[in-house]
């Protein structure tokens, strides 16, 4: 959404508030498509004393699923962002400063990014969840193979396959 600032800037104390939907369903992140769900902001840029000022919300429900048993998991997300909209050459050295080309700003480019920083690498669907069996792909934590017993270091491995090729022989 582009909002016009002129109106604006010459007036102390005016404010434009806006409120919006986008679509980044399209938006890769670590291989997966993430944003399969509505985002939505919301939020306003007010005049302060000539400091053109934008404080909005953005949200979402993240579709990702768990690093180690890949259940589905429904992650709500949200990010607040407080910045300061600026025109000056050098003003994006700033923290918290945006920097502007002309006296209009896309609130999708400010807001987006925060969301997005909020996104983890990997989610869990608990502290403790106990992953696939790499063996036989169970989930650990409904069932209990019994792979996990005879799980063998990867420098005895070619020992015990030697170990197994003698017991066949016998
Ligand atoms: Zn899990
Ligand atoms: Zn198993």
């Amino acid at each position: 959404m582009r909002i016009d600032l002129t109106k604006l800037i010459g007036t102390y104390g005016a404010e434009i508030p806006f409120e919006g939907q986008v679509d980044l369903t399209g938006e890769e992140m670590y291989g997966a498509y993430p944003f399969q769900s509505p985002v939505t902001y919301s939020g306003r840029i007010v005049n302060h004393l000539g400091v053109l000022r934008l404080t909005g919300t953005i949200k979402t429900v993240l579709n990702t699923c768990c690093s180690r048993c890949l259940k589905p998991l429904d992650i709500l997300l949200t990010a607040e962002t407080d910045v300061i909209l600026s025109r000056d050459a050098g003003a994006e050295e700033e923290d918290d400063v945006f920097p502007l080309e002309e006296n209009a700003v896309e609130v999708e480019d400010v807001l987006v990014p925060a969301l997005i920083l909020q996104v983890d690498m990997t989610y869990l669907c608990k502290e403790d969840c106990k992953g696939l069996c790499p063996i036989c792909g169970c989930d650990r934590n409904e069932t209990e193979c019994s792979c996990q017993t005879r799980q063998i270091d990867p420098r005895l491995a070619a020992l015990a396959s030697l170990l197994n090729r003698q017991d066949e022989q016998e």
